[in-house]
């Protein structure tokens, strides 16, 4: 059996995956060996289907998902191909493919053909759908039905698996003395476990057989995702008893499974107001020894429909900043609909954004030449510069092109003849003539 690559790491030895990290990242090797050895950084692949290798993690710039996925109302896998598609060509690192919609295992196939994405999945979602079709009931879920489902994923190419292992009896019973929440439970498969652990009056067999999942994903050198399946919907529950103690559990399992030479990764929230961020980014990184840390967003707000992406880009921007590693995006259908392919763009590049204004502050020495390069360039109305360090050249290209001036091409339509770099450029050239500002 192929070794890992934490077990490769554990040895020593340092892979071509670490190689190329190395030079993406300009970290050096013997830094990203160490890290995946102690279970720092992770990469998501799959022994069945060669994908890029992205790092994530401790000394890495921070990365960006994007989840697509059919419903029971809109199940159209051209769609999905096409979302999927347009999330790697806006920039997206990975992708999570959710469909709970129509045949699962096609969608999912053909996903993984169009893209060269590392392809990321939540298994409860097909292991709950085929339990429907066979039961016409969930909680007839049997465990060997959803590790077979989870070995069958393995073996089609996922490249990551958010596994809710962290809901076990005492998690419940957290939820339950605290009392109900304002934003209920909002995880399809966190909810779902919890009603299949209530009807069976049963531990989560994720928790019970936790060597067992290890073991499959270990055979594929797929990451194992510790999936926050009572993450808060509402920043009013963002640190309850019942969240905080999940996330224990999660974190004492990525020790556990690393040491088991499995890539391991933690799923963090959700709904989380700005002033509570850091905190949950500490609590996650410390007691899980700094496993990569995977924030959904975070939203710090309840009230942003419409503009939840921007909402998320402003908690992601926070979270990236404190230390996660991997950000999910949030499109503007949050909380409304299935989102479209533009949403599915829009989500991207905000998201993006949000991870470049982060770096520069967890990683200021590698990130913030750019913006240098920048400002000089809108000092000097050098436009093809601008464009060239611009995050999304052709949307910038574009709106400058359909209102372009009149008076003098250097300058734009905001201020025209009132450009104040050119006015100020002509009472400064001398100073730039002679070198002494950049
Ligand atoms: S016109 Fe105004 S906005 Fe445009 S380049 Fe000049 S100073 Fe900047």
């Amino acid at each position: 059996m192929e070794q890992t690559q934490v077990q490769l790491a554990v040895q020593g030895r340092i892979t071509p995956v670490m190689e190329e990290i190395a030079v993406k990242e300009g970290v050096s090797v013997q830094v990203i060996r160490e890290n995946f050895a102690r279970g720092r950084i992770v990469c998501p692949r799959n022994i069945n289907r060669p994908c890029r290798n992205v790092g994530i993690g401790m000394g890495l710039s921070t990365k960006i998902n994007a989840s697509i996925g059919t419903s029971t109302d809109i199940n159209n896998i051209d769609f999905e191909v096409a979302k999927a598609r347009a999330a790697q060509e806006a920039g997206a690192d990975t992708l999570m493919e959710l469909s709970v919609g129509g045949d699962l295992d096609k969608v999912r196939r053909e996903v993984l053909a169009a893209v060269d994405l590392p392809v990321g999945n939540v298994p409860l979602y097909q292991a709950f759908c085929e339990a429907i079709k066979k039961y016409g009931d969930p909680n007839k879920l049997d465990s060997q039905m959803l590790f077979d489902i989870i070995e069958k994923q393995c073996a089609d190419g996922i490249s990551f698996m958010a596994v809710h292992c962290g809901i076990n009896l005492y998690t419940i019973e957290r939820l339950e003395k605290q009392g109900y929440r304002y934003g209920g439970l909002v995880s399809k498969g966190g909810a779902s476990m919890v009603a299949w652990m209530k009807a069976n009056k049963r531990e989560n067999p994720l928790y019970a057989e936790f060597d067992r999942v290890v073991e499959i994903l270990r055979k594929y050198d797929v990451v194992l995702s510790l999936g926050n399946g009572l993450r808060a919907g509402s920043i009013a529950d963002s640190f309850d008893r019942a969240m905080v103690q999940e996330l224990l559990i999660n974190c004492e399992l990525a020790e556990l499974g690393r040491k088991m030479g499995c890539q391991m990764m933690v799923e963090g929230p959700g709904h989380v107001p700005m002033d509570e961020i850091e905190a949950n980014i500490i609590l996650q990184k410390r007691m899980s020894n700094y496993a990569p840390y995977y924030m959904l967003g975070p939203l710090p707000t309840d009230i942003g429909a419409g503009y939840d992406h921007v909402a998320a880009a402003i908690g992601a921007a926070q979270s990236a900043r404190f230390g996660a590693d991997l950000i999910c995006y949030i499109t503007p259908a949050e909380h409304l609909a299935l989102p479209n392919v533009q949403d599915v763009v829009e989500g991207v590049k905000v998201a993006r954004l949000s991870a470049h204004i982060g770096d520069m502050g967890k990683l200021p020495e590698k990130t913030r030449m750019r913006d240098i390069a920048m400002s000089r360039a809108r000092r000097d109305m050098d436009w093809e510069k601008q464009f060239a360090n611009a995050l999304f050249p052709e949307d910038a290209r574009r709106i400058r092109d359909e209102r372009s001036p009149t008076c003098d091409e250097k300058v734009c339509t905001m201020c025209g003849e009132f450009c104040a770099n050119r006015a100020s450029g002509k009472l400064f050239n001398e100073a730039l003539n002679a070198g002494r500002k950049g």
